[in-house]
């Protein structure tokens, strides 16, 4: 009994689709569309742009696109002039832009704006931009105003009739990195920037391979080597070069290494010679996890010798932790600024330097809160290390400070001897892989002392990383409130 009830439910509901499909158009009157604009716009396009009247199921999508706001009516236009049936047509262009007038400003083309959207049309712009050109203008906004629906918008392709160098390189980029046809607004400011080499190749292949919209694809590694190989070699992987860089990534090197390696080649230098650019030199500072690693931090500046320091320093692409007093950093907070693009840590080495242990809890905390303002001036950002003067520390201390604790296990005792050339030796006669140097770049000896330690260190191949970098690497990472002397074995 029932499963008869239901047969029938379904003969008659199947019966009413196939008459308000075929037997007659669907008018207002006979379905719940209670938009009337809405659905008075969605007829129109049919009308207009297929030549025929809805059918009920294509009619309902469309007005629950544009009832639920999903769709706007521009896009709802030109999914209609992009549908396949309307495609099918292989329309002129003369019919096109006919078609174009009649649906979109409800009238018939006239002169001279015919006459202009035709010349671009034989020059070839893309009829989508064409599109555009219309449901931007105001007499489609008045369109859509009659029936009372948004009007929104819709992306034009890039077009230039005569591709440059530079844009036919921004084009492969889009295309391989992307994997699509570029936007006109990106394609002008990236031309623009590599055109009057504000950025060379390497750099804007960069901004592509680098950019939210990559990263969000969440490439494998292998993925992401064959991007590179497509984008910058144009040319698929060869195996033994895919395993090569494939180690790499697994042993821990990073992707922007693996990028360096690419774009630093002959071979990329020969696809950009191609397209005529600059190929441009491109560093990227990356730790091998392979290769000893140890942490200079300067304490009690800045001051007027911390850029010899950091000359020393970026001549050899290396980078240090300082940790900075908040009354030299209330003074020189250019060289905080400086040390942090640079790739530095910058620590918190509380505000007039007294000796933790001595004062009250309150004192404590407004000591590191008046120091991480003075560093969040100068940087974006607050201490993520303190380290205590002196290097004194109790459970007080500890509790007071929300940060790791930043201590040393070379002593260099340079504020002592004020000499180069025992600073020197102190540091290369005693380095070991994942030790944390303690300097400071208040005095004269020390800065002279950094220009000799840092290619030193470099020859030897040691690489300078910053107090996190090294706990990182050779450590757990680090935790608030505990104390850390170094990461040597
Ligand atoms: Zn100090």
């Amino acid at each position: 009994m029932k499963k008869t009830k239901h047969l029938l439910c379904c003969h008659l509901v199947l019966m009413l689709i196939l008459f308000a499909c075929v037997a007659m158009p669907v008018t207002a009157s006979e379905t719940p569309y209670d938009n009337q604009g809405v659905h008075g716009y969605v007829v129109r396009l049919y009308e207009t742009v297929l030549g025929r009247q809805p059918d009920e199921i294509g009619l309902n999508e469309w007005y629950q696109l544009l009832v639920s706001g999903s769709q706007t009516g521009a896009q709802v236009a030109r999914d209609f002039f992009m549908s396949p049936e309307y495609l099918e047509k292989n329309t002129s262009n003369d019919t096109y832009l006919r078609d174009l007038y009649r649906a979109l400003f409800d009238r018939d083309a006239d002169g001279i704006g015919y006459e202009e959207w035709m010349a671009q049309l034989d020059a070839g712009v893309p009829r989508i931009n064409i599109l555009k050109g219309f449901v931007d203008s105001i007499e489609f906004s008045e369109l859509c105003n009659r029936f009372s629906i948004e009007k929104g918008t819709v992306e034009g392709e890039y077009y230039g009739p005569e591709l440059t160098g530079t844009e036919k390189f921004i084009l492969r980029l889009y295309k391989t990195a992307l994997g699509r046809d570029a936007d006109e607004e990106g394609m002008t400011s990236w031309n623009y920037i590599l055109a009057n080499k504000i950025q060379s190749g390497a750099d804007v292949a960069f901004g592509f391979i680098f950019s939210p919209e990559c990263i969000k694809m969440n490439l494998s590694n292998q993925a992401f080597v064959e991007l590179l190989y497509s984008a910058l070699f144009d040319r698929g992987a060869d195996s033994e070069g895919l395993a090569t860089w494939m180690h790499e990534l697994e042993r821990g090197m990073s992707r922007e290494y693996v990028f360096s390696g690419f774009v630093n080649s002959i071979e990329f230098g020969e696809l950009c010679a191609a397209y005529n650019i600059d190929k441009g030199d491109f560093y990227v500072r990356c730790i091998d996890p392979d290769k000893p690693m140890v942490a200079l931090t300067f304490d009690d500046g800045p001051s007027a010798h911390t850029p010899r320091v950091l000359d020393a320093l970026e001549q050899y692409h290396q980078v240090a932790t300082f940790f900075v007093v908040g009354t030299c950093a209330s003074v020189y907070p250019e060289y905080i600024t400086r040390a942090y693009e640079m790739g530095c840590e910058i620590g918190n080495h509380t505000y007039n330097h007294p000796d933790l242990t001595r004062v009250s809890y309150a004192e404590i905390q407004n000591q590191i809160n008046k120091t991480n303002a003075l560093i969040y001036k100068a940087t974006g950002t607050y201490a993520t290390v303190t380290r205590t003067p002196g290097g004194s520390v109790n459970n007080t201390v500890k509790n007071a400070i929300n940060n790791p604790i930043i201590l040393w296990s070379i002593d260099t005792v340079d504020w002592k001897t004020r000499n180069t050339q025992a600073t020197v030796n102190c540091v290369l006669n005693n380095v070991e892989d994942g030790d944390i140097v303690l300097m400071h770049d208040l005095h004269k000896p020390t800065a002279a002392a950094a220009e000799i330690i840092v290619p030193a260190l470099v020859e030897r191949g040691y690489q300078l990383v910053t107090v996190s970098e090294l706990a990182q690497y050779r450590g757990n990472g680090l935790e608030n409130h505990k104390v850390y002397y170094g990461f040597t074995n």
